[in-house]
């Protein structure tokens, strides 16, 4: 039987490139994404690869929306095997001193209120048969601080790692393995939830790197470089790996 993958922020970037991957290996993928266009080209190109998508227009954030979606899934197909939680922002890049209280919450919610609420409704589904779900984090908050103004961005993303080992070992009697990711630099639409203000300029320290800023290859990464590794980390090849952060970054973050 087919495995079932819910991946958040499909329709873009990261999740669209492992929603292609996961189709491709057989997988049928559930896009859930904000802008739910995107989710639906990319569900229409997968069809027509020969794969098989089905497209939900779902703010990950907002638990009403997310718990109704995977209803949906469940009635039409019994299970869910897989989550690639993924979806994230950037959000607002500000001195903390400026930032606003609702521009924390925007990011705070969108990456992380949302991983609680997209893992803790979908243990239901997955608690009998087993399965897999990979957050994807950052290098930015847990190798990497001196991307300033990414305060929220940063708490957020190093709050999806604890919150990630929390769950592995609280989800593994149900046979549930949990991972995260944590890309580097990668060439995707993030720029888009990007909002840089003038206020970073005044708390930026000057960090001088070596030349070239990305040591494998001298370029960031691509969005299916990435999708190979979660690939990795839904199947059976890491039948043993739960609990851990991967990074993807070609060691940009030990610079
Ligand atoms: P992207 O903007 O190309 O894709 C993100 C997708 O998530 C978009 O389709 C967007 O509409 C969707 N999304 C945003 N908010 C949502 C919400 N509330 N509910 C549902 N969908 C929502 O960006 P990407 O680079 O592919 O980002 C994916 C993940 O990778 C994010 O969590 C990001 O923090 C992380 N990441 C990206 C990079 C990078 O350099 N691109 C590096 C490290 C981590």
């Amino acid at each position: 039987m087919k495995k079932i993958a819910v991946i958040t922020g499909g329709g873009s970037g990261i999740g669209e490139a492992a929603a292609k991957r996961f189709a491709k290996e057989g997988m049928t993928v559930c896009l859930f994404d904000v802008k739910e266009s995107r989710a639906e080209e990319v569900k229409k190109e997968i069809i027509s690869d020969g794969g098989e998508a089905l497209a939900f227009e779902v703010d990950v954030s907002d638990e009403d929306q997310v718990t109704n979606a995977l209803k949906e899934i469940s009635q039409q197909f019994g299970t869910i095997d897989c989550l690639f939680n993924n979806a994230g922002i950037n959000g607002t890049l500000e001195s903390i001193e400026e930032m606003k209280v609702e521009d924390w919450d925007n990011t705070i919610h969108t990456n992380l209120r949302s991983t609680f609420i997209m893992v803790k409704h979908i243990v239901p589904y997955m608690k009998k048969q087993g399965g897999s779900i990979v957050i994807t984090s950052s290098i930015n908050g847990n190798r990497t601080f001196s991307n300033f103004g990414m305060s929220a961005y940063s708490t957020s993303k190093a709050g999806q790692v604890a919150f990630m080992k929390m769950a592995a070992l609280e989800l593994a009697q149900y046979n549930i393995r949990v991972n995260a990711i944590c890309p580097g630099a990668i060439e995707t639409n993030i720029e888009e939830n990007t909002n840089p203000k003038d206020s970073i300029q005044e708390i930026e320290i000057p960090v001088e790197y070596p030349e070239g800023s990305h040591p494998l290859k001298e370029k960031a990464g691509s969005p299916e470089q990435v999708a190979d590794v979660v690939y990795f980390l839904v199947s059976g090849a890491s039948s043993h790996v739960t609990g851990t952060a991967m990074f993807v970054d070609g060691a940009e973050s030990l610079l």
